[in-house]
């Protein structure tokens, strides 16, 4: 992947009032010389690419508003409770014990990331990330409406309306809270967000000040700091080059077509088929000119493709100067999609995926967990019975309501007993409770500890075994 070149153009400009040193090379497309923002007010191009990522943008938009809406089994089909540690994927609920399978849900969606990128570069990027999605269908349409010719990509020949700017800036706000909202309602689920929506925010001051800081945040993203995200902010952008290898697919320039470039119309038979009329770098909504080769800040938004292909149809030559391909597939070599990363990503894929499923179908009914209870480790009664205490953190995976009896198994002579009476738990319901042991001291004399391991079983049957480390004198 090529770095950015030296400024030239527009990145090139400083302020000569400006108390900074000029950067010898341009550090990012969207700063100017001396260090000040460079806005980008990006044209459209309506080629072919934007009316499919248009079409696809809306059926996503309609899909992150709809996800935290559906239901499985009774259940959401995705929820985040961070605060009580539980989440919902596909309408199964993982608890903090479920650390494994969770470990396995993550590696399967990292190794599909890896894959993707592999064969088909930044997709994702440009095709169905939210902050794409979202700047591109949602705000900038809102921009050409009220920002006149900046918001259309030209140069603007008068300051916008104070009225005007007034208008987005309130149409940007309704935006986001409805964002805010949605983002809120993966969270928090969405009948607990309608409650909140119909009480005081008095009431719920914590999630209304998550609220409104989700919000601001999204105002601040969405007005201003824009494209700088995938440049600065976002990991996957940086990870990219160790996830591209020269067949992967990517939105590149044809420079054996394309140059030498020349400006307008040449009679020279060796001339490129670039006009050199920057449509390409002026649809670009991360500031870069698609010719200077592979760059860490495309996000393969076709909107160059789509730029170039119209002008290569003005002036009759065959569309695709700017197309999807490779970097081998454009130096003439062989292009397969068969190679080591497009054959073990898969095999990896499959092998955690399965696990994941493995693990998860042979689950037990219910989790069981062993705490020491603080304070001291042993009592000695005056009957001289040893007396350990534990918390049991039981959470009931069924449907049903379920109670759970302990049998304590080894070692012989010891006893386990509820605290606070036989343990039940409503469906989907975790809870500590306290357990007692007691052993005549003279079975761990000399010892200091003993192995003692106990057997939990809920109403239907299904048993789950744990071991406790019983403490004595020694
Ligand atoms: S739009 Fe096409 S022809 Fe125009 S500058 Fe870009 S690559 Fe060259
Ligand atoms: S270079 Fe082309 S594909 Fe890459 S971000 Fe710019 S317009 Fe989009």
């Amino acid at each position: 992947m090529s770095s950015s070149k030296p400024p030239s153009g527009p990145q090139a400009e400083i302020d000569p009032n400006s108390p900074l040193l000029p950067a010898d090379e341009m550090v990012l497309p969207t700063l100017h010389g001396d260090g000040r923002r460079r806005w980008l007010n990006p044209a459209l191009a309506q080629g072919k690419y934007w009316q499919r990522r248009r079409i696809l943008a809306y059926a996503l938009i309609a899909f992150f508003v709809t996800l935290p809406h559906l239901r499985i089994g009774g259940k959401p089909v995705v929820l985040l409770d961070i605060a009580s540690r539980q989440f919902t994927f596909l309408g199964h609920t993982f608890y903090p014990t479920d650390t494994p399978l969770v470990a396995l849900l993550m590696l399967t969606v990292f190794f599909s990331i890896m894959f993707v990128t592999a064969v088909g570069g930044r997709l994702w990027c440009g095709w169905g990330c939210p902050q794409t999605v979202y700047l591109e269908f949602l705000f900038r349409p809102i921009d050409r409406i009220f920002s006149g010719t900046a918001g259309k990509g030209g140069k603007p020949k008068a300051g916008v309306h104070a009225a005007l700017q007034v208008g987005r800036f309130v149409v940007y706000l309704v935006c986001c809270l409805f964002l805010a909202h949605t983002f809120l309602s993966y969270f928090v689920g969405t009948d607990r967000l309608a409650q909140w929506m119909q009480l005081s925010p008095f009431e719920h001051p914590q999630a209304f000040a998550v609220m409104a800081v989700v919000t601001v945040a999204m105002m601040y993203n969405f007005l201003f700091f824009r494209e700088q995200l995938c440049m600065v902010a976002c990991p996957y952008g940086r990870f990219q080059s160790v996830m591209l290898d020269r067949k992967s697919l990517i939105v590149t320039y044809d420079i054996h077509r394309g140059e030498p470039r020349h400006k307008g119309k040449s009679l020279d038979p060796k001339a490129g088929d670039c006009i050199d009329c920057g449509h390409c770098t002026a649809v670009c909504p991360t500031g870069i000119d698609i010719r200077n080769g592979l760059q860490m800040e495309c996000i393969h938004c076709t909107q160059c493709i789509d730029a170039c292909d119209d002008v290569m149809r003005r002036i009759k030559k065959p569309e695709g100067l700017i197309r999807y391909s490779s970097q081998d597939a454009l130096d003439g070599k062989s292009h397969s999609w068969l190679r080591a990363r497009t054959l073990i990503y898969p095999i990896l894929i499959l092998a955690t995926s399965s696990l994941f499923v493995y693990v998860l179908t042979t689950k037990f009914a219910f989790d069981v967990r062993v705490l020491r209870t603080p304070g001291n480790p042993f009592t000695v009664n005056p009957d001289r019975m040893l007396q350990n205490n534990f918390q049991i953190r039981i959470s009931n995976r069924t449907s049903g309501p379920q109670n759970y009896q302990v049998i304590m198994k080894q070692p012989a002579g010891a006893t386990a007993t509820w605290s606070d009476g036989t343990p039940t738990l409503k469906p989907e319901e975790s809870k500590l409770f306290p357990l007692m042991i007691t052993i005549p001291v003279s079975s761990i004399a000399g010892r200091g500890t003993l192995d003692g391991w106990a057997e939990i079983q809920d109403d239907v049957g299904n048993v789950r075994e744990i071991h406790l480390k019983i403490q004595g004198p020694k």
